[in-house]
Order: structure tokens, then C-alpha cells, then sequence
């Protein structure tokens, strides 16, 4: 089987790394020059070009670019195709890329690798990154079981958790996991930054340690990244924005009236409802 890649980052090098190594055929595409010669010298695919005609002998596509990016790369690879070949995606949201490429390309299934890490770009890719890590896919009732059966073989081979949900149930199960956090932690940042007495301040500053690294590292990362959540995922990302500000009145609620029992119960029940998300 031969694979193309589209968007040769972190996650395009790594699935070429990987799939190479499983013995498929790795073709990659990429916006940069160097970018494909650097792929080519990590070994993350056999060849790669700036031009999408190399795709043509491809069976299966893994679109690797921004989110921003998915639907009109995927309009500009259309006519390169043969009508046989399997299109995927590894974009972070999944209901509007997969609304927009089904209608395009009905040999779609949509994904989203649950693994990554700080970094970006093709020097970021590395080998097993999606080792034990869950992988989704997302198919509608009109994706074609072939493409479906094609993709779980490449997903298993990778040696990930394959999993199977509806593009929303994803989303909504995303925003909660994923999305929310980096506007929460990047709201943490902010609220620390906006104290006024720079004695504090400063103070804040040099005591900070393990737990505000914890709680403030997705809110430090790619604002990029967080942007395309906020917009791909928007009405997903409100619901969850809405229950945690629910939550935080409630908190502030219980302090201002010294409601010690109620906080103590609450601070029990996410003490051990945290071993459900964080295994
Ligand atoms: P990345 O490291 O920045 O890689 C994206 C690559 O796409 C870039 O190297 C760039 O190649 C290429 N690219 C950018 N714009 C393009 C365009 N208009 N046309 C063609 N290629 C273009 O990003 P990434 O982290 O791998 O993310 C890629 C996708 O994976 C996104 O859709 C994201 O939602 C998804 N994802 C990310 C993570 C994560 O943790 N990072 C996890 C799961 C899924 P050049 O170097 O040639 O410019």
C-alpha cells in the first residue's frame, strides 16, 4: 500500500516515520522546499514534493496540515486522485472537516490522533508518538467500510487505541478534555499577571513551582493551536466554557459564605473523579 502525506509537521513526519518503519510506501507533500528534503533525510518518507501530483499513485492520503488548511488542500488534491483512494484527516475537530470533505470526497474517513507534544514542525516528528495514545475515527453512515477497515489496519499497525465515535460526540468530548483546559489555564496566566502590586507580583513570580507548571502549561503553548479550537470547535467550547464558569461561581459561592462543609464535598467528589479522565 502506498500512504501520501499531506502537511509534513509533527504529526505527518511521525506517521511517516512510523509507517515507513511498518514497511508501507510513504509519499509526502509539503508547502516548503525544505521541508520535503528535511523529511526526506529524517526518513519520514521515501520522496516528497512541494507539488501535489506525487500523491497520484497513492492509496491512501493522510491530510496533515492546519486546521485551517484541511479543505482547500483536499480541493486542490481532488483532481490528482484515483477514484479508489482513501482520504483521511488528523485535525484536532472533527464535525466541519468531515461535513466539508464527505461532501467532497465521499472515500473520507475522519480521524484525530490523541497524542502530540510542544514542539512543532517536521524536526518535532518522532518515531512510536502514537503508541498506546487513543485514535479516533470518526465515520459517518455513508463512509464506505473498505476506507474504514483500511484506516483501522494503518491505526492498529501504529500501535494505538483505536476508538470510534460520531464527529460531534468527539468534538463535545474534546472541547471538555482538550479545548477547555488550554482557555482555562490561559486564563489562570492572565488572572496572575493582572495583579497590580508589583511587590506580589514579583513575590508570585519567584515562589511559582510544580503546580503552577502543571496547571499553567496548555495555556502556555501555540496560540495557534488554541485559536483553531476556539474557532473549529466554537459551540462545543462555549458549552464547556459555560459549566465551568458554573462551577467557579459555585466555588466562589461556598468561600464568600464560608460554606466550608459544601467545599470540602466538592473538593472530595473531584478528588476522585479525576482518576476517570487521568489514568
Ligand atoms: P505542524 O507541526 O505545524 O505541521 C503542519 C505542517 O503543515 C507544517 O509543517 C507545514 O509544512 C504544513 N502546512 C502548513 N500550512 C500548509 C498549507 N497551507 N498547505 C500545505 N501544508 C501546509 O502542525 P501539527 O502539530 O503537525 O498539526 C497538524 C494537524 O494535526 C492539525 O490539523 C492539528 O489539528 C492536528 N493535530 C495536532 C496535534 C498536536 O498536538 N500538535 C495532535 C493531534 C492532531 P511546511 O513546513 O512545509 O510549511
Amino acid at each position: 500500500m502506498n500512504i501520501g502525506i499531506v502537511g509534513l509537521g509533527l504529526i505527518g513526519g511521525s506517521l511517516g516515520l512510523d509507517l515507513r518503519s511498518r514497511g508501507y510506501q510513504v509519499l509526502g507533500v509539503s508547502r516548503q522546499e525544505h521541508t520535503c528534503q528535511r523529511a526526506i533525510a529524517r526518513g519520514a518518507v521515501d520522496d516528497a514534493s512541494v507539488n501535489l501530483t506525487l500523491l497520484a499513485a497513492a492509496d491512501v492520503v493522510f491530510i496533515c496540515t492546519p486546521l485551517s488548511a484541511i479543505e482547500a488542500t483536499v480541493i486542490q488534491l481532488i483532481p490528482h486522485l484515483a477514484a479508489t483512494t482513501i482520504l483521511t484527516d488528523v485535525g484536532s475537530v472533527k464535525t466541519s472537516v468531515v461535513d466539508s470533505i464527505t461532501s467532497r470526497w465521499p472515500n473520507f474517513v475522519g480521524g484525530h490522533p490523541m497524542a502530540g507534544t510542544a514542539e512543532n514542525g517536521i524536526e518535532a516528528a518522532q518515531s512510536d508518538l502514537f503508541a498506546g495514545k487513543p485514535y479516533v475515527l470518526t465515520p459517518t453512515a455513508s463512509t464506505p467500510p473498505v476506507a474504514i477497515e483500511t484506516l483501522e489496519l494503518l491505526v492498529r499497525s501504529l500501535g494505538a487505541h483505536l476508538y470510534h465515535c460520531r464527529p460531534e460526540d468527539h468534538d463535545r468530548a474534546v472541547a471538555w478534555i482538550s479545548h477547555l483546559p488550554v482557555m482555562v489555564s490561559s486564563s489562570l496566566i492572565a488572572a496572575c499577571m493582572s495583579e497590580t502590586d508589583p511587590t506580589t507580583l514579583e513575590l508570585a513570580e519567584a515562589l511559582a513551582s510544580s503546580g503552577f507548571k502543571d496547571t499553567s502549561r496548555v495555556g502556555g503553548g501555540n496560540p495557534e493551536l488554541g485559536l483553531m479550537m476556539a474557532r473549529y470547535n466554537r459551540s462545543a467550547l462555549l458549552r464547556s466554557l459555560a459549566a465551568y464558569r458554573n462551577q467557579l461561581d459555585q466555588i466562589m459561592a461556598a468561600v464568600e459564605q464560608e460554606n466550608w462543609d459544601g467545599l470540602v464535598d466538592k473538593l472530595k467528589q473531584t478528588q476522585q473523579g479525576r482518576s476517570r479522565f487521568v489514568k
